[in-house]
């Protein structure tokens, strides 16, 4: 580790940080105890680590950050409880994360990327542009500052599927996946936490492989290839059919549910085809459908293919749900949360940055 720059402690995995203490001559216990005050009580400040002798804490204060976002703006929604966080980091970029609450659960969902290269056409992130990857402390960083606002108790859950492709920042994510799921860490358990991709298979496999088991969701959309790559380019690279390979291997090696996002648009994905292919493959692979309103991003002045998605009416994605349900598929009708801080699915974006 480079000994002049300050090392984020809130980015080490439990072996890291050990590591770290191994590498200023400090026992390696002290790394839990850190781990501990940082993750489980919420505590930023070295001076503040009282199980620390005097002279650890002034040489941790030398060489280790505690400060990877600053929570610079929070809205709350007027119509239901959801929050929005507006995080800044120590380079000036801007990344958000929400809490949506429903009866069950209150979820946050957290961001990967500053932007995202992907260029989802019903996404507001997509229409941003691609930034730069989060490191892992500011991944973790935005669930420590909204535990510390929130109450940790009350976060119940975590998905990842704020902005950017997680599995395009595959190392920072897995090593964030490491620090939520460790069994020091008292957070949520691993059935708790997903990650949901707009797919790439190989990393998919690779997620699988890291014996993390988590929860995986796939942004399916449409299951033919064609509309799928209308509506999300990195079809072309990576083709629906490889993908569903990938997540029968995913829910195979992980013994878990697929979950796949499919978001309505009118007379695209909405028709009785769509519910046909829906059912063949959702016999084919452990999953369940979660149906997704469209959220407009009129905010971000979309352009081309863009601007003409609109919305399915919802008695029609009530018939389609219906439909579905008859036809023995596990579906979940997901409300359109935070649309009036535009802190609904999709419509993240930060212009500014
Ligand atoms: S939907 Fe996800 S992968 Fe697609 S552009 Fe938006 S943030 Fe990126």
């Amino acid at each position: 580790m480079n000994s002049n720059k300050k090392i984020s402690i809130k980015g080490l995995t439990l072996d890291e940080l050990e590591e770290f203490f191994l590498s200023i001559d400090e026992k390696k216990f002290r790394a839990q105890q850190v781990f501990n005050w940082v993750n489980n009580h919420l505590v930023f400040n070295i001076d503040e680590m009282l199980n620390l002798s005097k002279e650890l804490r002034v040489k941790l204060n030398e060489s280790v950050e505690l400060q990877d976002l600053v929570l610079s703006k929070i809205q709350n929604s007027v119509s239901t409880q959801t929050k929005k966080y507006l995080f800044e980091s120590n380079d000036g970029k801007k990344i958000e994360s929400v809490i949506i609450p429903d009866e069950k659960r209150n979820t946050l969902c957290i961001s990967t990327q500053v932007g995202c290269p992907l260029d989802c056409k019903f996404c507001a992130t997509g229409l941003m542009g691609y930034k730069r990857n989060l490191t892992t402390a500011e991944i973790v960083d935005q669930y420590l500052l909204a535990a510390k606002d929130y109450g940790k108790e009350n976060i119940t859950n975590i998905v990842y599927m704020g902005m950017g492709e997680p599995l395009l920042n595959f190392k920072n994510t897995l090593n964030s996946l490491k620090i939520f799921t460790h069994e020091l860490n008292k957070v949520l358990s691993k059935n708790r936490i997903t990650l949901s991709t707009a797919g790439i298979p190989q990393k998919i496999k690779e997620l699988a492989d890291s014996g993390l088991k988590v929860k995986l969701a796939l942004s399916l959309h449409s299951c033919f290839e064609e509309i799928r790559t209308r509506i999300m380019p990195i079809n072309k690279k990576y083709s629906l059919q490889q993908n569903l390979d990938a997540c029968r291997y995913y829910a195979d090696k992980t013994d878990t549910l697929i979950t796949f996002e499919y978001t309505m648009f009118k007379d695209l994905n909405d028709r009785k085809e769509d519910i046909n292919v829906l059912v063949k493959l959702t016999n084919k692979i452990p999953s369940k459908i979660n149906v997704i309103p469209f959220n407009d991003i009129k905010h971000m002045d979309p352009e081309g293919i863009s601007a003409e998605l609109s919305p399915t009416p919802m008695d029609r994605i009530y018939d389609f749900v219906e439909e579905l349900r008859k036809r023995n598929v596990t579906v979940m009708l997901r409300d359109t949360q935070g649309d009036d801080i535009v802190a609904a699915c999709g419509q993240l974006a930060v212009k500014d940055n």
